[in-house]
Order: C-alpha cells, then structure tokens, then sequence
C-alpha cells in the first residue's frame, strides 16, 4: 500500500540535522519528519491537499541525505515519490514536465535536433539578453542556468578500439546527453577507447525517468524505463551511466518494473569510475604537472549509491592531481533535479557557500559526477565571475591523457 512505510518512523528527529531545507527554514513542515506526518495526514484524510501542506512536500530537494543515516531505514526517497504521486491524484494543477522541454529529453533524431537548436541559440547572443528579460519566471532562470556553449552531441554506434576489443560497453546517454554531455561523453568514450573497449551508444534512449518519478508521474516514468530496456537490451554488455543521478534511477528499474527485465537490467548499471579502477590505467600516458581540483559529492552519488570512494580513488590515482574534498559536501547543493527551477531562492542559497569555499581554494576544476550540479554550479560561478570549469571525472582525466 502506498505509504505504509511512514510507519517506520519513529519520530526521533536524528534526521532533522541533516536536512538542507529545515537548514533552511527550521520549521518542521520543512524537515524529514514533518514530511513524513504531513504524508500521513493527506493519505488518513486528516489533511486536504491545499497549498501549503503541497509546499512543504514540493520543498524537498529529494537529496535522501535523511534516508542514508535514519536509523530505522525509512525509505524516504521512495515515500516522497508516492506522497506526490497522491498528491498528483487529489490536485489538478500538479506541474508536468513543459511540452517544450521534452524534445531535449530524448536521445533520437529529434532529441538531436533540438540539442542543436539549442546550442545555435546559447551561441546566438541573444541568450544573455533573453535570460535578463525574462529574469522572474522559471523560463528566464532555466535559461540563466544554460551554460554559453555547449559541445555537440556525441554520435551514436558501435565506436571500435585500435587493436582486438578487450570487451564491449554501451554508454547511457539519457536525456541531457546530446544537449549538456556531448563533452563529458565525449571524454569517457576516447578513455575507454584508450583503454581498449569498444563503445556501443545505441539509439531509441530515453530520459532515465527520474524527473517524471519525481514529480509523482510513475507511468510516464515507467514508459522511459520500458524504452531504455529496449534500447540497451543487450544481455551481457555493461551499462554505463556517467550521471549519479541517472544511474540511481537505472539501477532503480528492479522496483519500478519488478519482474525479471528490471532487475537483470538493474545489475548491468556500472559506475565509470568504479569500472576505470578495475581497468590497466598504467596503459595510459597521463600528464603529471601539479593540479588542484575540488571535488563535489552528488546527493545521489553520497546517500543513494554510495559509490563516492569511487570517484575520489580514481582521481587519487592521477600524478599531480591534488584532490581536495568540497567543503560542504554533506549538504545538496540545491540543484536536486528540477529543484533549481522551481525554487529558485532555495536553490541559491545552498549554493552560495559552495561557491564561496571554490573562491577560497582556487582550484583549476571543480569536479563532479552529476549534469544537475554541474549546470548549477557553472551558473553559480558566472555569477560570482569566478572563472573555473566544472568537468566530469571523465573530462579531467581525458584532458590530462590527452593533453587537451
Ligand atoms: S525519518 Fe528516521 S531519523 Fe527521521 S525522525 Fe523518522 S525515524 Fe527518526
Ligand atoms: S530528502 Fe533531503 S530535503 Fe528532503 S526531507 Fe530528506 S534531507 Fe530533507
């Protein structure tokens, strides 16, 4: 039954300091416990739907930072997406992802299209100007937070190695792959081409599904699922999936549909720094002058997946790399999916003192594992007229092999 697990809390209150947006606000309503009886309330009909119980549950950044240390394992992730979900059937006017954002969440000829229209338009110069006249809705901040340029889709196929195949691959692109990742991807390709791996990037994918599970829509986000396991249905062949937030979503198909495709599917899901670790890096010439990068820890990478020491073990590998942890990485950024759109204020000030600790340091690249973040953060730092990247693993890897 939905909702039955918010009878695993016990109202402790352990969580409550771990919670950005009671950080925020200090008012339970904003907190994982008040959630959880708010959720209660609206499921026993002792609360009706209205506008502000629907704030409280909408104010959450889904960062789970609450699921990773509740001592009684309440699976809050999971319980927000039903508490929307029932909100979406007592409320009309629940916000569905725009029609106009749709064609950007597809991988095919018309997710193409649309990433290159994009792009015309981010190199145009009427970007700047456009994002300034519409400064209030959420149209002007979603294109505030489009970064002026964006590499160019990556093309699909099979992408073959010099020499015999050590093993084959395929690569997620998801839904922001050929508008926002055709660099990152682009990078993890050539290093595991380097490596010896033939890359396969199939065709037909789609958004993970996580902004329409999220939002309360898990049809919508089960029809994405149903799709990605056709496109990558391949049995044997690891699927490698850069962004966290993604691979939480893929990794979660064994709940969304149960049965014996979800979960098969759920087992291929592989980390690319977890995968690169097991790989013969010696093989790689990588450039070893001195380098500080600022790691930044995804919510979904850190309390979800739990993957982080990956990531930091990978970089740590790199001669020259100094490696140092982004003060605040126990607490979300505030990019949280659609979250930096929505609610803007919030968004920002989770922000603003990760931008402030990427002044102190200095670094030559802040580094991340998410494409929500990462837009976040590259926004952030334009406004603060700091000039630093915001890469991938990938990316900063790439470009010390390379040379780039
Ligand atoms: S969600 Fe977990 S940590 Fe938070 S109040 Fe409930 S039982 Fe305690
Ligand atoms: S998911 Fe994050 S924002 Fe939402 S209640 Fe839990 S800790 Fe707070």
């Amino acid at each position: 039954m939905p909702l039955e697990d918010t009878d695993r809390c016990v109202m402790c209150g352990l969580c409550l300091p771990h919670c950005p947006t009671y950080g925020l606000t200090r008012q339970e309503g904003d907190s994982p416990r008040g959630r959880i009886s708010l959720m209660q309330a609206l499921a026993g009909g002792q609360l009706p739907a209205d506008d502000r119980l629907t704030a409280h549950l909408d104010g959450c950044l889904g960062c789970r930072a609450c699921e990773a240390m509740c001592p009684s394992g309440v699976p809050f992730g999971r319980l927000m997406d039903e508490g929307r979900a029932l909100l979406r059937e007592m409320r009309e006017d629940r916000p569905k992802l725009p029609a106009l954002a749709r064609p950007l969440l597809r991988s095919d000829r018309i997710g193409r299209s649309a990433a290159a229209l994009l792009h015309a338009y981010q190199r145009s110069g009427v970007h700047g100007t456009l994002s300034r006249a519409l400064d209030r809705g959420r149209l002007g901040r979603a294109l505030s937070l489009l970064p002026p340029g964006a590499a160019p889709a990556i093309p699909g196929g099979l992408h073959r190695p010099a020499g015999t195949p050590r093993g084959r691959v395929s690569l997620f692109t998801g839904c922001t792959g050929a508008a926002f990742e055709g660099g990152a991807l682009a990078a993890a390709r050539d290093l595991l081409l380097a490596l010896g791996h033939e890359v396969d990037i199939p065709g037909g994918q789609d958004c993970c599904g996580a902004l329409d599970l999220h939002a309360g829509d898990a049809a919508a986000a089960r029809a994405c699922a149903t799709r990605n396991l056709a496109a990558l249905g391949a049995p044997d062949t690891p699927v490698i999936a850069l962004n966290s937030g993604c691979r939480t979503q893929l990794h979660e198909y064994a709940q969304l549909l149960p049965g014996e495709a979800g979960g098969t599917f759920a087992d291929r899901v592989r980390d690319l720094c977890g995968f690169l670790l097991e790989q013969d890096l010696e093989s790689l010439t990588v450039d070893s002058r001195p380098a500080t990068v600022a790691v930044h820890l995804p919510c979904t990478l850190r309390n979800v997946l739990r993957e982080h020491g990956a990531m930091l073990a990978l970089l740590r590998r790199l001669p020259g790399t100094e490696v140092v942890e982004l003060e605040g990485n126990a607490y979300c950024c505030g990019a949280a999916g659609t979250h930096m759109i929505s609610h803007p204020q919030a968004a920002d000030a989770l922000l603003a003192p990760k931008i402030e600790a990427v002044r102190r340091l200095g670094p030559q690249a802040v580094i991340t594992a998410n494409i929500g973040c990462s837009l976040h953060f590259q926004a952030g730092l334009r406004q603060a007229d700091i000039d630093i990247p915001v890469v991938t693993p990938a990316e900063w890897i790439w470009s010390l092999v390379s040379g780039q």
